[in-house]
């Protein structure tokens, strides 16, 4: 115990009280064991302080040794930390207050320690200042704390307000405290607008009850992310937002929320999912959404006990009008006719393009009657013709339906299903629909077994050619014949060309069908020739898929050089179909004709071809349809149509050939209007090349 000191206190204050065990106990605790650092200076003359006491640790620190009573700061510091040292004390003697200042002392060449040093004047009965207590705390932790945080809350601010996020502090009201820059960009506001407005006054209605539920689980502790619509002021934009509980010890106090605008990736995928479902052409669903839907539909009809109706529909002679138009009038025209679907199917109906000239419509809730009515709609609205570069075209349906669940239980037999009955449409008739019956299945298989017959037909040698005369109608004399192909199959028997000629069309045979059908022909007049009958003209069909090919006319000319055939001997058939693209079409026709044969157009009104057109072409018959001869005698509007065609081929000077007269009424009436041939079973069926001679004589 530091005596000197305590004598000396009570001397100086004259106070005779006797320090207790108590006290005693006290001051050995100050002087060894508190760790603040407490100096006593004894004050003299106002300008002066001495050491008068100091405890352990204080001694320590300002590193006095044991002899410091009575020296000043000056004998044991720096002038210049004494100078600073002094400058406080004077200004408790001057003030006579307690003072406190924060100081920092550097303990090593990196090293600084920071103090927090609360000076107390002790007064006289003259109130001057005597005595200046000094207890120093080393705060040197608690500096370094409170930088941290004073850098890790400048971090955060350079984090918050730097972000490309959108940063709302938000408190437990849900009301905005506080923004960060790209708020202010994102939704174009100054700062403070949209301080105090509640968060969910910046969403759209429908995304609130989703964003209450994140909030308030949010609040709870756990951060929550999802996707919303704003829509704040004229601003509408998707937004991924993520929500984190604000923690301070341990407690939330409020919610940050971060927004990230994702507008142009939302319209990026919906684009995206618009490219998966859709068909780029025609704008209607595709294929894929077909499977996605059905099943859908499907399920639920399953569920609801309901029907469903699939139609499979098929453009009547697309591929061909396709091969003649080329592929971008085509496309246009798909595009015309997904348009005329969309208008006339109801909207609870969806329409899908299944590929090539192929749609499929689904009907849920719908039973045969129904569909019934739907597919009489679509049948009679497609009777209406389609412009197209200010030409008419005239595009059938025909549609396949399948029903959900008398026929099938799952889509992709409904589909199949759908397809068979359509096949059996084209095969019958076009321009029809056919409910799916289990007899089709047969059917299916068959064609595809025709198909497969047919590419080994010419080298079974099964196909063979009839002739069917044409006779003058003045003179009644057979002038010449038109090939007819027959196919003889050894199992199915004989087939005829209406069945086997569109599916050598669409399967590409009718290239080598076609070559042999001329060659044969070409053989049977040089037979005909070294027998010595006369000459006679050969009449040979050219289907629009043989007109198009480029290597036609040499293959002609080489099979002509051959067999050395006169040309004239050669009418070729074409259809109407075949003129449709008009300038290709005068290209082949011309070149034809500079081989010396002559040009018929055949099955003249049904097709598209516009009278005017005719002109154009440097043809020589026309070959009237049997179906307006087949009326000619009750039906005013067919004779009007043969008048017409008369009347005209007279004006162009073309030759017409009258097909297929089979009465003689019918006989009287085309000599009368003055058609110049005709063919027809009335004069003869179609025979076999040896039944001919009779003819040619
Ligand atoms: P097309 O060129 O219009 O041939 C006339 C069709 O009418 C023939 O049918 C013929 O047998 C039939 N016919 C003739 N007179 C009468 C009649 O008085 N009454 C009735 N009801 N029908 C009659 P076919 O032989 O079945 O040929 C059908 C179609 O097949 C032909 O129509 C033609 O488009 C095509 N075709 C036939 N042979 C060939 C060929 O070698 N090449 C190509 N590309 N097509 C062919
Ligand atoms: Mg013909
Ligand atoms: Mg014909």
């Amino acid at each position: 115990m530091d005596n000197y000191f305590l004598n000396s206190i009570k001397k100086d204050l004259d106070n005779d009280k006797i320090i207790s065990e108590v006290e005693s106990f006290i001051f050995d605790v100050i002087l060894k064991h508190v760790q603040d650092l407490i100096f006593i200076m004894k004050v003299e003359n106002d300008e002066k302080f001495t050491y008068l006491f100091a405890n352990e640790i204080g001694k320590s620190h300002a590193k006095l040794g044991n002899n410091y009573v009575g020296k000043t700061f000056y004998d044991f510091t720096r002038s210049e930390i004494a100078d600073h040292l002094h400058e406080k004390y004077i200004k408790v003697v001057e003030t006579k207050k307690t003072f406190s200042y924060q100081d920092k002392v550097q303990i090593d060449e990196n090293i600084f320690s920071y103090g927090e040093t609360i000076l107390t004047p002790i007064k006289n009965e003259k109130d001057n200042v005597i005595y200046i207590i000094a207890v120093t705390r080393d705060i040197t932790e608690k500096v370094i704390e409170q930088r941290l945080l004073v850098e890790s809350q400048e971090m955060y601010k350079s984090l918050v307000d730097h972000n490309m996020d959108a940063v709302f502090s938000v408190n437990l009201d849900s009301n905005i405290l506080t923004v960060n820059p790209s708020v202010l960009r994102l939704l174009n506001e100054e700062q403070g607008d949209l301080e105090g407005l509640s968060i969910f006054d910046l969403f759209e209605t429908n995304y609130i009850d989703l964003l209450k539920e994140a909030y308030s689980q949010t609040i709870g502790g756990n951060a929550v992310e999802g996707e919303a619509l704003l829509l704040y002021k004229s601003k509408e934009l998707n937004v991924h937002y993520k929500t984190i509980p604000i923690f301070i010890n341990g407690k939330v106090h409020g919610i940050f929320i971060i927004l990230r605008d994702i507008t142009e990736k939302t319209k990026q995928s919906e684009i995206i999912e618009h490219m998966a479902y859709h068909d780029p052409l025609t704008g209607l669903l595709n294929r894929s959404a077909l499977k996605k839907d059905l099943n859908a539909i499907l399920d639920h009809s399953k569920k609801q006990c309901s029907s469903v109706a699939v139609m499979y529909i098929d453009l009547d002679r697309f591929k061909m009008l396709n091969d003649i138009l080329g592929h971008n009038s085509g496309d246009l025209l798909l595009i015309e006719v997904s348009k005329r679907l969309s208008q006339i199917v109801e909207p609870q109906y969806s329409t899908y393009r299944h590929g090539g000239d192929e749609f499929i419509i689904v009907l849920p809730c719908t039973e045969r009657k129904e569909a019934e009515v739907v597919a009489e709609k679509l049948i009679q609205k497609f009777k209406e013709p389609f412009y197209l570069k200010e030409i008419l075209y005239f595009i059938s349906l025909s549609i396949g339906i399948s029903m959900f669940p008398e026929d099938c239980e799952d889509d992709d037999s409904l589909i199949t299903n759908a397809d068979k009955a359509l096949y059996v449409v084209k095969q019958r008739n076009r321009a029809q629909y056919l409910f799916y019956e289990k007899e089709m299945d047969k059917n299916k298989n068959e064609l595809l077994a025709i198909e497969t017959a047919l590419r080994r037909a010419i080298e079974n040698g099964e196909l063979t050619l009839f002739y069917q005369p044409q006779i003058d109608l003045t003179s009644e004399k057979v002038v010449s014949f038109e090939a007819l192909l027959r196919w003889n199959h050894y199992k199915l028997g004989s087939i005829s060309p209406a069945t086997f000629i569109p599916i050598a069309e669409e399967s590409g045979l009718i290239i080598p069908i076609g070559e042999w059908v001329i060659e044969e022909v070409c053989k049977q007049i040089v037979y005909w020739i070294e027998k010595g009958y006369p000459e006679t003209v050969i009449a040979i069909n050219l289907s629009a898929k043989q007109f198009q090919q480029p290597h036609l006319i040499d293959m002609i000319e080489s099979l002509f050089n051959t067999y050395k055939i006169s040309p004239k001997q050669i009418e070729f058939e074409i259809t109407e179909g075949s003129l449709q693209n008009a300038e290709e079409a005068l290209r082949m026709i011309k070149r034809l004709k500079s081989l010396g044969v002559t040009i018929s157009v055949d099955d003249f009104g049904t097709g598209f071809s516009s009278l005017k057109y005719l002109k154009k072409f440097p043809i020589d018959t026309l070959k009237i349809d049997q179906s307006f001869i087949k009326d000619v005698l009750c039906d005013e509007k067919d004779e009007a149509i043969v008048t017409t065609i008369l009347h005209l081929a007279e004006h162009l000077k073309l030759t017409v050939v009258a097909e297929g007269i089979e009465t003689e009424e019918q006989l009287a009436f085309l000599k009368k209007l003055k058609c110049h041939k005709g063919q027809g079973y009335l004069i003869s069926r179609p025979i076999p090349a040896e039944q001919i001679t009779k003819f040619l004589l």
